[in-house]
């Protein structure tokens, strides 16, 4: 009778973790996707943040997922990128095997902390067991760097989180590091199972240095993201021969155009029919906007705007767009009532 009320303690111990995993989980009722994508040679980009600085709930901060060579690689952490990344059955800890950073602006790092700490917690949306790596560009100089000091920072500002997880649910203490890859130029930053990620300066503005954007190559594939850049000969540079070219945008209407207060501002980003000009120097197979800011206009406009300096394939990116590069770039869209992508 013993081995009998063992066997049933088991099950019940069993079968509660898998009550705790269900409840754990995003969606109760779909599976969760597995951690890893699987290895091919396509590759898959789902946009998890289109939006900038403006707390938006249909566009989170810009964050952009890489699944490539059996890898998922994060382009920066904007606000909700754990949520997105929940959304997607992905873990924020686990499932994701390096973090770039384009440049030190807030809607670029808000999701950072929440991504680092909710990474490390117990459960399927976190249980990193390493340290979180974290690329960011240095202005190389001997100072720290921003993704140096963010590391530095984060330990610090939440010291008694670590310190009361790691004695209160035994964390290991891997997990709560970071990582820090900083890097200085234009130069392959990251190269790993037939992956390799360039970095590449871009031209945000005299007071926003450094800032980059990356180009991600995976055999006869290849993506590249803009970072936030004015017009830049060297994104074009960069960029030229890529399948898809994400790139930021910032449209406003004529009349908002004449405040001087939006002027800088404006000046540090890429109008609608600037961007045009890239694509059709880059000839993409497909471009698509993300951190898209619209002031006194819409999507629609956004297009046809873009539309007068560039006839090619074209998407205004929608959080959780996903695109997958293969001798094709196909677009699908998110369908939030069904919490899926078409079949
Ligand atoms: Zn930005
Ligand atoms: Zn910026």
């Amino acid at each position: 009778m013993a081995g009998n009320d063992g066997t049933t303690t088991r099950r019940c111990i069993l079968a509660g973790i898998a009550a705790l995993l269900a409840v754990l989980s995003p969606d109760c009722d779909t599976a969760r996707a597995e951690d890893k994508p699987p290895i091919s040679k396509d590759i898959v980009v789902t946009l998890l943040g289109t939006g900038a600085p403006m707390p938006s709930p249909t566009r989170f901060g810009p964050a952009t997922l890489v699944q490539v060579g059996g890898l998922n690689l994060l382009f920066d952490a904007g606000r909700g990128v754990t949520v997105r990344l929940f959304q997607l059955g992905l873990s924020s800890g686990k499932g994701i095997d390096a973090v770039f950073l384009t440049h030190y602006h807030s809607d670029h790092v808000a999701g950072l902390p929440d991504l680092w700490m909710t990474g490390y917690i117990f459960g399927p949306f976190g249980s990193r067991a390493k340290a979180m790596r974290l690329w960011g560009p240095s202005d190389g100089t001997t100072a720290p760097s921003g993704v140096a000091k963010i590391a530095k920072g984060l330990a610090e500002a939440f010291s008694d989180d670590v310190l009361i997880r790691q004695a209160d649910e035994q964390i290991p203490a891997a997990a709560t590091q970071i990582e820090v890859h900083d890097f200085h130029g234009d130069r392959v930053v990251f190269d790993e199972a037939g992956v390799r990620v360039t970095a590449f300066a871009v031209d945000h503005g005299d007071l926003i240095k450094p800032s980059v954007g990356y180009r991600i190559d995976y055999g006869a594939r290849s993506v590249t993201i803009s970072g936030d850049t004015k017009f830049d000969e060297n994104l074009i540079r960069h960029a030229t021969g890529t399948d898809l070219l994400i790139h930021e945008v910032f449209a406003m209407s004529e009349q908002l155009a004449k405040l001087p207060q939006l002027r800088p501002v404006a000046a540090h980003h890429t109008s609608p029919e600037e961007a045009g000009m890239v694509f059709s120097r880059v000839k993409p197979k497909l471009a698509a906007y993300s951190h898209i800011v619209l002031l006194g206009t819409e999507v629609r406009e956004l297009l046809s705007r873009t539309q007068s300096t560039y006839q090619g394939p074209l998407e205004a990116g929608e959080d959780l767009m996903r695109f997958t590069i293969g001798d094709r770039v196909v677009a699908t869209r998110w369908q939030p009532e069904l919490r899926k992508y078409p079949d």
